[in-house]
């Protein structure tokens, strides 16, 4: 899957491109289940989208002004 990168670095750490994927994972393939085992194996706690610090930094840099800080809650 094509993923921008714009948004990175995340001064938090996040991997914010990752955690949609796994979001997009969980939702395209109704498994939930699964993607909930892939982020729990490859991501680190820093990695995960629950460390978000809302900083709006990945706001500015996003080129098609996707509210990450919201979909890093969800
Ligand atoms: S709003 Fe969250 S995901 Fe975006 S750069 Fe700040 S800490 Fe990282």
């Amino acid at each position: 899957m094509h993923r921008c990168g714009y948004c990175m670095p995340c001064p938090a750490g996040v991997n914010i491109p990752g955690n949609f994927d796994a979001y997009n994972y969980a939702h395209l393939f109704d498994d939930l289940a699964g993607a909930r085992f892939r982020y729990s194996v490859f991501f680190t706690e820093e990695q995960r989208a629950g460390h978000c610090a809302a900083c709006g930094e990945c706001l500015e840099k996003c080129p098609q002004k996707i509210e990450i800080r919201d979909w890093m809650r969800r």
